[in-house]
């Protein structure tokens, strides 16, 4: 067991922390202000190869690690959390998954594109009725000739006002349990492709989240992604690098109130001292700390182990300790943060108001607390029968 990062691990760290203080944090008080995605950055990110970190190189990829991703998206959310989700969405959600479920063809159309960053990528799974119980989707595929035609809508899916292409699930045998759906990769240009509404946020505000509809959509039969009515494996495959991505999202956010926090408190003085001389405010400081520390160990473990090729119920029990844990953690510590700059803290004249609206809805997408815990229930009560 060694819990430090390679010499390549914290080259890799130092560099997108560099690239983050001096390239990202500048903008994202404007990209939360503006509602706008931060094209800019993602380009950027898309130049560096970081995009598809996780592919092999012959599709564009960096031919990197989970550690890896994890490391550039905790870098990320430190400084802009809706770069961090730009990031995450091409390279976690839909390249990563492309990249181990798809055939030749499906990499060669669309992981050169989603890597360099001339296509803005994204999962649909939720839908206007199904949220947590993601099986009870709506959306129909039904085979006709050399095609599919979807038929359906998915809401809140975070680059649908942009994004070019999507990972979709659909149902594609209604009588079936876990054969039920299959996932598509649906390109923006395919007939019966629609936007529907954008969504206007509490936090992510860079990250656009909006409605997708299908209306007798066309999608080419080669772009059925993984086996018929085997979607649902193509789904929990990707569902532990989200997760545990999404934990790393929550670590860099926390930091990075921790960090504007602790600078704060040496600076501010009331009764004659700086506010980190009181006990008080050192116990907030403390807890901040062990807990970005507690999350990033079950993170970064939880993507050691999908590195290691672990997966089944060891890998799914982590990717759920992780996710629970460090989005929890996020939201406390920017609560925390918050209080820390009292009055001014509650203005937009400082960051950390923007990463405690950012930080409510880590503990919401990739599957709620609630889901996570019942996952974990699950898992327990599993290992009781064995
Ligand atoms: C900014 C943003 C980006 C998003 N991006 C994407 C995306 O890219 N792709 C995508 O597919 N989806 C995306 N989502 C959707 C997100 O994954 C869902 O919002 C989430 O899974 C919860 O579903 P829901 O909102 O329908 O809530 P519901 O499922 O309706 O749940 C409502 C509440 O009930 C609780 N609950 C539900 N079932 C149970 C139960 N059995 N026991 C106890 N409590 C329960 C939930 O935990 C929650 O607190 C995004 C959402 C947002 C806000």
């Amino acid at each position: 067991m060694d819990f430090r990062l390679s010499v390549e691990e914290e080259m890799l760290k130092g560099t997108i922390h560099q690239f983050a203080a001096k390239e990202v944090a500048p903008l994202a008080a404007a990209v939360d202000r503006d509602g706008v995605f931060p094209a800019k950055n993602f380009k950027k990110l898309g130049s560096m190869g970081l995009l598809g970190i996780t592919v092999p190189e012959e599709f564009g990829g960096a031919g990197g690690t989970y550690i890896d991703m994890m490391i550039v998206t905790e870098e990320l959310a430190c400084a802009c959390t809706a770069t961090a989700v730009a990031f995450a969405a091409n390279a976690a959600l839909f390249s990563d998954n492309l990249a181990r479920n798809g055939s030749d063809y499906l990499k060669q159309q669309y992981l050169p594109g989603a890597c360099s960053g001339e296509l803005v990528a994204g999962i649909a799974m939720t839908e206007p009725s199904t949220g947590s119980n993601v099986m009870s989707m709506q959306t129909r595929a039904e085979r006709r000739g050399d095609h599919y035609v979807l038929n359906g809508s998915k809401i809140l899916i975070t680059n649908a006002p942009i994004g070019d292409v999507f990972i979709v699930y659909a149902k594609t045998n209604p009588s079936g349990g876990s054969d039920a759906i299959s996932a598509f990769v649906v390109d923006k240009t395919f007939p019966g492709f629609h936007r529907g509404r954008a969504f206007d946020k509490m936090g992510w505000r860079g990250s656009p989240t909006g409605e997708l509809i299908f209306d007798d959509c066309i999608v080419p039969h080669e772009n059925l992604l993984g086996s018929l009515n085997r979607g649902t494996d193509v789904l929990m495959s990707g569902l532990n690098s989200e997760r545990l991505a999404m934990g790393a999202l929550s670590i860099g956010l926390a930091r990075g109130a921790y960090e504007f926090s602790f600078q704060y408190a040496k600076d501010r003085e009331q009764f004659g001292q700086s506010l980190i001389g009181f006990q008080l405010i050192q116990d907030k400081l403390v807890t901040m700390a062990m807990h970005v520390e507690m999350a990033r160990l079950l993170v970064y473990k939880g993507a050691a182990m999908m590195d290691q090729g672990t997966r089944g119920r060891d890998a799914n029990l982590l990717a759920s300790y992780a996710k629970l844990f460090a989005s929890e953690m996020s939201m406390t510590a920017t609560t925390e943060a918050v209080q820390i700059l009292g009055g001014y803290g509650f203005t937009k004249d400082f960051p950390v108001e923007r990463m405690m609206r950012d930080a409510k809805i880590n503990t919401i997408g990739g599957g709620t607390s609630e889901i996570q815990k019942m996952i974990i229930m699950r898992e327990l009560l599993e290992e009781q029968h064995r």
